[in-house]
């Protein structure tokens, strides 16, 4: 399965931050922290499943990602239960409603209720881990607290329930409040159970904005090796929620090493020298300002995570001493590929962001606007820009001040152009091909060709889009023998 591409994410609103960043909850204030009362924010059918738990007497909590979410004054994208029911007695208990047996092997199933999906899992604990991934055994545990100790981060092990409270065994609530990422227990030894949490801990860092504790990121770095024995397509997604996060900046400064093990490309880049004078940073500080300049796509910050990989290989320096790297586009057209390709996304996304590495350089003068809506149409076309935007915001301030005003320029012609209902494509011209054809020019290449050409007229100004002066323009003219005899 390619990586999962969460919603938002991947969309070009510049503003708005994805799905991760999560709505803000609007009555946060008040409430010192601690004391926010968070069965407000329990939706009622998610009280009700507790509810419905404990009359038959389970313990059951929310937990995890929604219990942190909550707290720190985020509505959660979704909610998961954990509880001391078997698998079996949870699906009595919802009799009547429909229950997928999501993980059942782990003892996770999805309720779904009409309110909406929710996971519910049996307590566990797990065995050891033989291979950095799985662990070899899970066995269903009675108490929430062992339940919590298999979880990565503090901030993770948190649950609640009305009835309950906050549980916290691991201070969890102390480090959401210091912003704080820590592992339960000792990091270097959870990092190697699991080396997932290697890319999770940067994803949430990136995402929270929180910093890492500093075991925690001493042991990122040294147990990073072990990422390669993790499914590609989980490393890939959790690297795309990584980069639209509000603090991908001293993620991607702090630990290049660890991004080096899914895209060794990376290693080259970091610490080399530019020799320029259009640039303030070495190609890895540029590709990590760059990304955090973007919009907070996924598309657009995957493709300048890309876009100067290839500059190391295609290095020269000539007799003034200045640095070029001719033809890096196209050899950073051919990492992305062979880079995402390898990390399993989707030909679509893989495709995108190859070619808007091969394109980032591109000028986009504000004249050929109707000329680059053409060839890449308008989606691509507004993808090829924020790439640019966040290139551009990371060369030197005073060639970034001049590139940010000429983009915006063509932004506006680009706008303009739509504005008007600019013709740019076959869809747009005002003849068809049937209107050739009953002009007598046969199907077959002779009429594609035809039809381009009064295309290209048109967005290059010669022809007004008009039926009448594009069908003119392609009946016979007339011969200076048959005008002679017609005059
Ligand atoms: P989000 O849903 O925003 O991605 P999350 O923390 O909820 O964040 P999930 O993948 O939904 O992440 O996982 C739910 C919970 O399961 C986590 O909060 C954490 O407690 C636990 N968890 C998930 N993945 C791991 C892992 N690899 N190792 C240990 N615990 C994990
Ligand atoms: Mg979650």
């Amino acid at each position: 399965m390619p990586p999962a591409l969460c919603g938002g994410t991947f969309g070009t609103d510049r503003p708005g931050i994805g799905a991760e960043g999560g709505e803000r909850m609007r009555e946060t204030d008040g409430h010192p922290s601690g004391a926010r009362p968070l069965d407000r924010w329990l939706p009622a059918h998610m009280a009700a499943a507790l509810d419905r738990l404990n009359d038959a007497g389970f313990a059951a909590f929310v937990v995890g990602g929604c219990v942190r979410d909550a707290l720190r004054g985020v509505v959660p994208h979704d909610w998961d239960l954990a509880t001391s029911a078997l698998p079996s007695q949870v699906k009595e208990l919802f009799a009547g409603v429909r229950v997928l047996d999501t993980g059942i092997r782990h003892g996770t199933l999805t309720v779904l209720l009409p309110e909406g999906p929710f996971e519910v899992t049996t307590f566990r604990s797990e065995g050891p881990y033989l291979d950095n991934r799985r662990p070899a055994s899970v066995g269903f545990v009675a108490s929430v607290e062992e339940d919590l100790a298999r979880r990565d981060f503090t901030v993770n092990a948190l649950a609640f329930s009305p009835r309950t409270g906050l549980v916290d065994p691991f201070g969890g609530q102390a480090d959401l409040e210091a912003r704080l990422l820590r592992s339960v227990g000792d990091p270097a030894g959870r990092l190697r159970e699991d080396a997932l949490r290697i890319m999770r801990a940067l994803r949430l860092a990136s995402v929270l904005g929180f910093s890492l504790d500093g075991r925690l990121a001493e042991a990122l770095h040294a147990n990073r090796a072990l990422l390669a024995r993790i499914a590609p397509e989980r490393v890939g997604t959790e690297l795309v929620r990584m980069l639209p996060g509000a603090q991908v900046l001293p993620v991607l400064l702090a630990y290049p090493d660890v991004l080096a093990v899914p895209v060794p490309e990376v290693a080259s880049a970091v610490g080399h020298a530019q020799r320029s004078v259009y640039h303030r940073y070495d190609i890895w500080e540029h590709t990590a300002h760059a990304v955090a300049a973007a919009a907070p796509s996924a598309l657009v910050r995957l493709a300048l995570l890309m876009h100067d990989l290839g500059k190391p290989e295609t290095f020269t320096v000539d007799a003034d001493g200045h640095g070029h790297f001719y033809g890096h586009d196209r050899r950073g057209e051919e990492i992305a590929r062979a880079r995402l390709g390898a990390l399993r996304f989707g030909n679509d996304v893989t495709e995108t962001v190859a070619e808007l590495v091969r394109d980032h350089q591109r000028h986009l003068a504000p004249e050929n606007m109707l000329r680059w809506l053409n060839r890449l149409g308008e989606k691509r076309l507004r993808l090829l820009i924020e790439v640019k935007r966040g290139d551009i915001a990371a060369h030197a301030e005073d060639v970034a001040a001049r590139g940010l005003a000429d983009l915006r320029l063509s932004e506006e012609a680009l706008d303009a152009a739509l504005a008007q209902q600019a013709c740019f494509s076959l869809r747009d011209l005002a003849v068809s091909g049937h209107d050739l054809m009953a002009l007598g020019i046969p199907q077959g290449p002779l009429l594609g060709e035809t039809l381009a050409r009064l295309l290209d007229a048109v967005i290059d100004g010669e022809l007004p889009n008009t039926r009448e002066s594009l069908l003119a323009a392609v009946r016979p003219p007339v011969s200076a023998a048959a005008k002679a005899i017609l005059t």
